[in-house]
């Protein structure tokens, strides 16, 4: 047996092999990966070339196309990023631009060069510029991908009736075809799932649920007599965060201030509630929100919405109070710590519209934090029922804590304006 070495590493009591010492320069392995590691690393910083890739750029096009385009990471590159994002360049393109976009999702569909990129344009286009899809869908479909569904939001009669009669006869994609339908949701969508709820297709027994509650996930449902009824207004502000050094504006208050600390404690974990949205009723941003009075506080308590719907009961004067139809959930765990107030960006209600859908997609990471609009559900559609009525609640904002504070899921909040109920759940990847 050879006799072993001391590491030469000061500090470090590993014993080597002499075979080893050799190798090394007569330190131990994990010595020595930590010194090769320590190296690369200092080569990486010395070598790291900023890359630009915009300079010189101007078409709003050609950067979405940058943009978009799938890169290798490298440790050698710092990519300089573009000043503005994906969401505000949609935004601002001319309908030419919007047209040349589409073209260029086109291209890569026929070409087959890069499908979910192509997917990333057409999603893009529909929920930040609130275009109707034409060749970019037509495309899309000779693909025979359904997902995301969102896409046929709006399609024309021609591709409806053909999803109608593939719905039938293709059980494989029946889910993501029904979805689909539920998207474009016109006279003819409504009328076809008011009469399978009348009289359930054959295979709607393979379904996880009934075919025409998939309408939920495109934010309406049938209503009573089988018309259509729609769970969002859409009508959208957008919150911004708002600039560390600018102190609030005195003297013009927002239309809603978000995350303000409550008066109250949750009765089941002892945390203090949260005015989620605090509604002024008579500023003109709110109303879309037709209700009469002169405030409306969501509140809920940001631990416990984590785990089940939490109820409110509200009045239009701001007063709120927990709900008798609150019911514990049946997961629970202890409320360690609680939201820090002070850590979180302050957020401020934007007086720009934006479209309805723009959140609506949450894989295009657009910020989220909003009153009205579509809901960016990261799980499944979730429309609380309210416990008073039993009608599905309409959604009335959300709150993006990846905005706020660099955490993750978002808090959506809904009222039965009927009942004044509202409600507030949470949901996270
Ligand atoms: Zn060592
Ligand atoms: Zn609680
Ligand atoms: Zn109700």
């Amino acid at each position: 047996m050879s006799e072993r070495l001391p590491c030469q590493t000061p500090g470090c009591t590993g014993t080597i092999l002499p075979a080893t010492a050799l190798k090394t320069g007569g330190i131990c392995m994990p010595c020595y990966q930590q010194k090769k590691a320590m190296e690369k690393q200092a080569y990486i910083e010395q070598n790291r070339k900023e890359v630009n890739r915009y300079a010189g750029i101007h078409d709003p096009v050609e950067i979405l196309t940058i943009m978009h385009s799938p890169r290798k990471p490298d440790p050698l590159i710092k990519e300089v990023p573009y000043p503005r994002t994906a969401q505000e360049l949609y935004r601002g393109l001319t309908e030419e631009e919007r047209e040349r976009m589409e073209s260029y999702a086109v291209h890569l569909l026929e070409e087959e060069e890069d499908v979910d990129q192509a997917e990333m344009i057409l999603v893009s286009l529909l929920c930040f510029t609130d275009t109707r899809l034409g060749p970019g869908l037509d495309s899309f479909l000779r693909t025979e991908n359904y997902n995301p569904p969102i896409l046929f939001k709006d399609a024309d009669a021609q591709i409806r009736d053909r999803l109608i009669a593939q719905v039938e006869s293709d059980p494989a994609n029946r889910n993501l075809l029904l979805l689909a339908l539920a998207w474009i949701g016109d006279e003819e969508v409504v009328r076809l799932f008011a009469a399978w709820r009348q009289s359930p297709p054959e295979w709607a027994s393979t379904l996880y649920q009934a075919p025409e509650t998939y309408a939920r996930e495109a934010g309406w449902e049938l209503d009573a007599g089988g018309g259509k009824r729609q769970l969002y207004h859409p009508e959208c502000y957008p919150f911004l965060v708002s600039r560390e050094d600018t102190p609030e504006m005195p003297g013009a208050p927002a239309a809603v201030q978000m995350l303000r600390t409550g008066t109250d404690t949750c009765p089941w974990c002892g945390g203090g509630l949260t005015v989620l949205f605090d509604y002024d009723l008579q500023h003109p941003q709110t109303g879309f929100m037709e209700l009469p009075g002169k405030r409306l506080r969501i509140a809920a308590c940001m631990h416990c919405s984590c785990y089940g719907t939490l109820y409110m009961k509200a009045d239009l004067e701001g007063g709120y109070v927990w709900s008798e139809y609150n019911t514990v959930p049946e997961y629970l765990p202890d409320n360690t710590g609680g939201p820090a107030f002070n850590t979180w960006h302050r957020m401020q209600l934007s007086e720009q519209p934006a479209g309805t859908f723009e959140s609506a997609h949450w894989i295009l990471e657009a910020p989220a934090s909003q009153i009205g609009g579509h809901p960016a559900w990261i799980q499944d559609a979730d429309y609380p029922v309210c416990p008073c009525c039993s009608r599905t609640m309409t959604f009335a904002a959300q709150a993006d804590m990846g905005q706020v504070a660099e955490d993750e899921g978002i808090y959506y909040s809904f009222l039965c304006r009927e009942c004044l109920i509202t409600a507030v759940n949470y949901q996270q990847t």
